[in-house]
């Protein structure tokens, strides 16, 4: 059974306690679009990912068979460990390039894109990352560490990150020192000066504070969820490819070979010599996103995401034993569905239709 088959339902469950737990202390961390934003855009990354892991998984296995160093007894809990926490060493490789190389924050941009933060934000997974992260990763593959330990601690890995993924749980003591926490993970979202490129861990934190890049929750500056260059869509399409067609635009606009490949390899804020400076970033100043919708598109919206995950349920469970074109033909029929959803969202007749 494909595991990620359960985390539609847990993720669910999850997010009624929260918005049950907000109810009760009587605060509001979710907005509807948002999170049905955030929904579209982790089925969105499954439907594609689904097919796009057999990369990770065939070069692995080559150089798993062609190079392996050592063979691993997987009966032994030791070697499960040792594989999680290098496993993880490499994620804050993955996660830190992904922040401070332009072309690889095109495709890490989405998980930043929502200006909430709670556990739909978690779901908001990249649909085009798994191209190249696998590079990464190609360690462990030479160490010997057999395939299934390998998807295992990675899917382990990805699934404890999503309970950080809120505001309703306070710092956690000695927690800190060593564990990704919803604290450290909420510094990691925020757009404030102090939150930039810091706290990149998956489950340890410990590299963070190896290497530099690790930062405390401020009691004294509310963070700001959220990224500079804003996403202003609920397009879950659009919030895939949208940093892309920036890069490209950038690389055209931007004369001279050496600053096109800067436009693409330095870091997302990087600018040519002479170019205006960014505005400072006012935390006060800075207002999230929205659109008007009439009460019926919130049930569009919201009928319309159910639909869309229960056609993933299915897909995931069936998506084995289906050939390629069937596979294709529903993944790229959902993509469009959600392309769609999202043009809905933001037509100017339905805007309109709001303020009637
Ligand atoms: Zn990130
Ligand atoms: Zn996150």
């Amino acid at each position: 059974m494909n595991p990620f088959l359960l985390v539609v339902p847990v993720s669910l469950l999850m997010i009624a306690v929260e918005l049950f737990v907000a109810h009760r202390r009587g605060v509001q961390v979710y907005r509807l679009k948002d999170s049905i934003t955030s929904l579209n855009i982790g089925a969105t990354s499954q439907f594609v990912i689904t097919l796009g892991a057999f990369i990770s998984v065939s070069m692995y296995t080559l150089i798993l068979e062609k190079f392996g160093a050592f063979v691993w007894d997987t009966a032994n809990p030791l070697t499960w460990v040792l594989a999680l926490v290098l496993y993880d060493f490499f994620y804050y490789w993955v996660h830190r390039t992904g922040h401070e190389v332009n072309f690889f924050w095109a495709s890490h941009v989405i998980h930043h894109s929502s200006e909430e933060f709670n556990l739909s934000t978690a779901l908001r997974q990249s649909a085009t990352g798994f191209y190249f992260k696998w590079v990464f990763y190609i360690p462990l593959a030479l160490l010997g560490f057999p395939l299934k330990v390998f998807l295992a601690v990675g899917f382990i890995d990805l699934v404890y990150q999503i309970w950080v993924h809120t505001r309703l749980v306070g710092r956690l003591g000695f927690l800190e020192w060593f564990l990704v926490t919803p604290s450290n993970h909420r510094v990691h979202h925020g757009q404030n000066d102090y939150c930039l490129d810091k706290n990149y861990g998956g489950i340890f934190s410990v590299w963070d504070r190896m290497f530099g890049t690790y930062a405390d929750e401020r009691a004294s500056e509310p963070v700001v969820y959220g990224v500079r260059k804003p996403l202003h869509s609920w397009n879950p399409i659009w919030g895939n490819v949208n940093h892309y067609v920036l890069i490209w635009q950038a690389v055209r606009s931007t004369p001279g070979w050496r600053n096109k490949l800067m436009c693409v390899f330095a870091g997302p804020s990087w600018q040519p010599a002479g170019a205006t400076p960014l505005p400072e970033f006012v935390p006060a100043q800075f207002e999230r996103f929205d659109t008007p919708a009439p009460p019926w598109m919130l049930w569009v919206g919201l009928i319309s995401c159910a639909l869309g995950l229960l056609v993933l349920c299915y897909y995931l469970a069936v998506q084995k034993n289906l050939g390629t074109g069937p596979s294709l033909a529903i993944a790229a029929g959902a993509l469009l569905f959600y392309f769609v959803v999202g043009l809905l969202w933001q037509s100017p007749r339905i805007q309109k239709a709001a303020h009637v």
